[in-house]
């Protein structure tokens, strides 16, 4: 049986294992999966005890970016990203370090039937979430990608960094008047029940979607805020977590599994908090 994991800390409330259980059970592929809490500044230590024996493991809070420096070698994405969700032991022992949040968030606005080609498209948020979904959504070709952030420069780094893949600019939180398409809140926020600093004239009744990163039984505060002033619809990360999910398995396994099963399955019996 070949060996994978999560590794985080904290790890318990991972909804990982779960999913890739489920997707090992419908692919037929003999894996383990199991949460592993890595004490923090442990990370290096325990990922090569785990690598003796195991295939692959997935990496969250709050350890990306030392799995970013982990891997001997990373894919474009995961390099322009700077943060790793995925490593993968390749033949030769090479660690591979990849980030499949990008292509998780895109996949489940596109299942949401959510257009992006031509859009203006708000980006809240310049931590690593928001940096590994902004080249998937400008191979979308959307009209505009605008990122805002509080902590304004680290917006106008990432646009500097980016700006070659795509129409991307940066803006201030207090300059934002104009209605756009989509809101996508990548900003950690919701985490704190906050909501970012945002005019509620970005939001055309009826037209703007807003997509939070976050996901919750209850509607997330940015969610309850987009409602509140009109929004088209409203929709939470968990699809995202489930196709970032599918994207590993697929480079573990070279099998993409199915995912609208697996979502409906947590969203009935899973607790979310
Ligand atoms: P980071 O800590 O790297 O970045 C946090 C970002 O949020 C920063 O841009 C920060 O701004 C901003 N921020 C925090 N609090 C506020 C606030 N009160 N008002 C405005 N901006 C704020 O986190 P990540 O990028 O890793 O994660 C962001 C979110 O995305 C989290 O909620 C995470 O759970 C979610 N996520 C969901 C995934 C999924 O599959 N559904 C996958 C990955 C992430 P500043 O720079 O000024 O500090």
């Amino acid at each position: 049986m070949d060996h994978y994991a999560v590794f985080g800390n904290p790890v318990g409330h991972s909804k990982s294992p779960i999913i890739h259980r489920l997707f090992a059970q419908q692919t037929g592929q003999k894996i383990s999966y199991d949460p592993k809490l890595v004490p923090i500044g442990q990370f290096t230590e325990v990922a090569n005890n785990f690598f003796e024996k195991a295939l692959g493991c997935n990496i969250t809070v709050p350890f990306k970016e030392d799995a970013f420096q982990f891997a001997n070698e990373l894919t474009p994405r995961a390099q322009l990203a700077g943060a790793v969700n995925t490593l993968k032991k390749l033949q030769d022992g090479t660690i591979l370090g990849d980030n499949t949040d990008g292509i998780g968030l895109v996949r489940d606005l596109k299942n949401a039937k959510v257009l992006l080609k031509n859009q203006r498209i708000l980006l809240l948020g310049a931590g690593g979430a928001s940096r590994g979904v902004i080249e998937p959504l400008l191979n979308e070709q959307p009209q505009q990608l605008i990122i805002t952030n509080r902590t304004h420069e680290k917006a106008q780094t990432l646009v500097e960094l980016t700006k070659h893949l795509g129409p991307i600019t940066t803006e201030r939180y207090e300059n934002l008047n104009d209605p756009v398409d989509l809101i996508i809140n990548a900003t950690s926020a919701s985490l704190s029940s906050e909501l970012p600093n945002i005019s509620k004239h970005t939001i055309k009744p009826q037209q703007t979607i807003c997509y939070d990163m976050m996901y919750s039984r209850e509607l997330t505060v940015f969610c309850q805020w987009a409602k509140q002033h009109g929004a088209a619809k409203t929709i939470d990360g968990l699809g995202m977590l489930v196709e970032q999910a599918a994207e590993s398995f697929y480079l573990w396994r070279g099998i993409l599994p199915k995912t609208e099963a697996v979502l409906r399955f947590l969203r009935q019996h899973i607790t979310i908090n």
